[in-house]
Order: C-alpha cells, then structure tokens, then sequence
C-alpha cells in the first residue's frame, strides 16, 4: 500500500499547494482521503482522474473537501466520453445527498457502519472531538498493512488504541507545543507526537500544517520528537510513503 501526500496544509492553501488530500494505492485500487483546496488539479500529477475509485472524508470542513464538486464533475465527463470505466464512491459522515452526484458519484454515510471497503482497501472510522462531527480513518491493505489518518481533532486518548501499531500514522499538528490550550479541536505537535507513542505507531507522518515559513515547520517535527522516538516525516506534496 502506498500513501502519496497530495495537500498537507490547513485552511487554505499556500501559492502551487492544496489543503488536506491523500491518494492511497493499493494494485488496481486507488483513492483519496480528503479532497481540499487544490487538491483534484494538484493530484493530476500523481493518477489519471479515470483510475480514482473514490474518496472518504474525515469530514466536511472546506479545507478537507472544497474540491468535491469539481472532482464530480470530472468524473461525469469522464464517464460520458467513455474515458472512465470504473465507478466512483464518495463516503463521509452523513450527508448522502452532499456525497452523490446522479449517476456517476454513489455517495454512502460511514456512520453506524463498523467496516467498509473500495476495491482492496478496508476503512474503519472513530469519531474525533472536532468543532463539526469529524472522523480518524483507519485503512487497511491487503497484505494487512495499516494506515491511520487523524483528520482533524482535539487530543482524545482513544485515539491512541484506534491506532494501534499502524504502519503509518498521518496525523494533524496544527499548532506549536507552546499553543497548547489556546484552540480546540485541534493537535500540538507535541500531542501527535504522545499519540503515536502510546499507540506503538511505527512511524509518524505529520501534517495539516499552519501558516509559517517552512523552517519553522521544522520545530514541528522536532517537538514531537521529544515523545515519540521513531521515525517521523513532515508532509509535503509528491511524499510517497509504502507500507
Ligand atoms: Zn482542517
Ligand atoms: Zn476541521
């Protein structure tokens, strides 16, 4: 299974960047967790739109679907000019109607579901603290590889035993250790960082980042260091990770 970072910024995204979207590919299986600002044109450099199966959200703040309505429209005209053969799920928490587009985007609610699955990949969801209802998504590979994306989330210790020995931890640091407290509903880095520590991640990958020049960026990645001693990478657009 192979995790390719599309946007890793949150709330808006940067000049030539996108917010939150993640491709994951398994053989013929691809998808993509989250469809932000800049996403769909960015993710063009990675696939062909025509072999995307579907997407899940974590959920529907702009910055983790903005792109969703153009992203169905591309699939329409894919499939009249008969460019596309696959159908294309859409999953969230709710909103079906939002999720499906006539046709050509079937959209389903992950809530109340314990398990689904696209194609190889299976996805289970636990509901994150988050101003708007918000989602962590495990996804799951054939070989049995594990994938955990946090979405958006207060610190919440549940998340830790969700994660188990994941493979790969992508998780949110939207503030510094020294905001802690400041805004809720999201992480320091210093709680992604305890995150994957008490779950025994394998390795942590983090992202959703705030507004400042990229060195300071850095200080991320060098704070959650401080509590999980594995191996941790900052996101950045074309980061492919294999599991
Ligand atoms: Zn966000
Ligand atoms: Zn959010």
């Amino acid at each position: 299974m192979k995790l390719t970072v599309i946007g890793y910024y949150g709330a808006y995204p940067e000049k030539n960047s996108a917010t939150s979207g993640y491709l994951i590919e398994e053989g013929d299986t691809k998808i993509l967790l989250d469809c932000g600002s800049g996403v769909l044109s960015r993710l063009q450099n990675y696939i062909d739109l025509k072999d995307l199966d579907g997407v899940v959200f974590s959920h529907y703040h702009p910055d983790h679907c903005a792109d969703f309505g153009c992203l169905q429209y591309a699939i329409m005209l894919e499939t009249l000019h008969k460019k596309r053969i696959k159908t294309f799920e859409a999953w969230g928490p709710g909103r079906e109607t939002f999720l499906s587009y006539q046709n050509y985007c079937n959209g389903k609610s992950y809530l109340e579901k314990e398990s689904f699955s696209i194609g190889s990949l299976n996805f289970q969801t636990i509901e994150n603290p988050h101003e708007v209802p918000s989602f962590s998504i495990k996804v799951k590979g054939e070989s049995g590889a594990q994938i955990v994306y946090s979405g958006d989330t207060n610190y919440y210790k549940e998340l830790a035993l969700f994660t188990g020995k994941a493979d790969l931890f992508l998780c949110e640091s939207s503030l510094f250790d020294e905001q802690q407290g400041v805004t809720w509903g999201h992480l320091t880095s210093t709680e992604a960082g305890k995150i994957a520590a008490d779950a025994g991640a394998k390795k942590l990958c983090l992202t959703h980042f705030p507004h400042y020049p990229l060195e300071k960026i850095e200080i991320l990645k060098n704070e959650a260091q401080q509590v999980f001693k594995e191996d941790i990478l900052l996101a950045k657009e074309g980061l492919e990770i294999e599991v």
